[in-house]
């Protein structure tokens, strides 16, 4: 089974006010120690996985630099990257080579690099191709750079391009967002992920659309049901154009659903480096599996060195199984579960029949899958599926 890899980096130029991730506006000068840091854990990571009962496969068949905003390291430290993962591991010779960047920080030297790396996929974080929506939450690029970045890819031979949007952000309209979803459209990209807008603790702009206060443009947020009928506009109109949903938030032309990510929502196996950074590996026997992490702190990441291990018992792998397959349009199959987890499988009989005659879940056969209200309520579907958690704590 092979196994993909995980970098995150933290770094970025502007801290975006919908951002809830571990990243943030820190100084150039960290960059070298961060990287290596992330070289060390790279060569250090077999063993960390022996010590913990799991087993990291071979050979890599995806590589994902996340963050933050990858594209921000200078060429040498991303060819460091790369070459400490070829050092340790086999990477096939049709691995699925991702970075995501942020529109206007593609100069000519970072795309060479990026080239000479063997990246051969890039997401950008657009969001919005409505300069005054992007700049109202800190992003930094207009449409026109955006356009631009694109171009430069392909002229390097990167056609492998995702873009990401999100529906609900300040002073979005019906109109706005149909003009960003046909510019999109029109890039002629194969891949394109529509989020809809997280309001939670986490970002500046979630705290503030809770306490119903007007910074960040919080009182511009569009109302819940538009920004549900943007999301769906957007199923109708990629589904459309050729650009088929397979995931929650994902659509692809036929070829090029992003791997890296399906290993995410089928429990594949992968190892994750950086700040925040999870691996999930299968345990040396059993149908248990083991999570390693790294602090989500930037400041501790330099001095803690301990990388934690949590067992994940076959209760809990059951259920991962239903709210992370569940994302996938294609669902899940009840009979391979039931190969894999046996009679635990029945303690769900009836969370599906309840969610089936609400309308959320459809079952055809032995293929349970969302319908399309689900996907809009799958946080309400998803909870339904989590029991008490019952990990065991292997290290701290
Ligand atoms: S660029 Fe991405 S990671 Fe950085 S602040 Fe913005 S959303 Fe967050």
């Amino acid at each position: 089974m092979p196994l993909g890899i995980y970098i995150s980096v933290p770094f970025c130029r502007s801290k975006c006010t919908y951002c809830n991730f571990a990243s943030g506006v820190f100084s150039n000068t960290h960059m070298g120690h961060y990287v290596d840091r992330i070289c060390t854990d790279i060569v250090k990571i077999r063993k960390v996985a022996t010590d913990h009962r799991a087993v990291a496969p071979d050979p890599v068949d995806s590589i994902y630099l996340g963050g933050g905003t990858p594209s921000l390291l200078p060429p040498d430290q991303l060819t460091r990257l790369f070459a400490a993962i070829a050092q340790q591991f086999n990477i096939a010779p049709q691995a699925e080579i991702t970075v995501e960047c942020a529109p206007g920080t593609l100069t000519e030297p970072i795309v060479q690099s990026l080239v000479a790396c063997g990246v051969n996929r890039v997401s950008l974080g657009v969001q919005s191709f409505i300069d005054k929506e992007a700049a109202s939450v800190a992003r930094l690029h207009t449409r026109e750079k955006t356009l631009a970045d694109i171009e430069r890819l392909r002229s390097a031979g990167i056609r492998n391009i995702n873009l990401d949007l999100i529906a609900g952000l300040p002073h979005q309209t019906r109109a706005s967002w149909n003009e960003s979803l046909q510019q999109a459209i029109a890039t002629g990209v194969p891949h394109l992920s529509v989020y809809i807008l997280e309001v939670d603790e986490d970002s500046r702009l979630g705290r503030e659309l809770i306490a119903g206060g007007t910074k960040y443009h919080a009182h511009f947020v569009p109302e819940d049901d538009l920004t549900a009928e943007f999301y769906e506009t957007a199923c109708t109109w990629l589904n459309a154009n050729g650009a088929q949903q397979y995931e929650i938030s994902n659509f692809a032309r036929r070829g090029f659903e992003s791997q890296h990510n399906l290993k995410y929502w089928t429990r594949q196996p992968y190892l994750g480096f950086g700040v925040d950074a999870h691996s999930m590996l299968p345990a040396t026997e059993g149908a248990e599996s083991v999570r390693l992490a790294t602090t989500d702190s930037f400041e501790h990441f330099f001095v803690e060195a301990e990388i934690k291990a949590v067992r994940v018992s076959a209760a809990e792998a059951l259920e991962e199984s239903f709210f992370l397959g569940l994302r996938l349009n294609r669902g899940v199959h009840l009979d391979q579960l039931h190969e894999q987890f046996g009679p635990e499988l029945n303690r769900y009989k009836p969370i599906i029949t309840e969610l089936a005659g609400e309308g959320l879940l459809l079952q055809t056969g032995n293929v349970l899958q969302l319908t399309p209200r689900g996907r809009l309520l799958s946080n309400e579907v998803f909870e339904k599926f989590i029991q008490e958690p019952a990990s065991t704590v292997l290290s701290r």
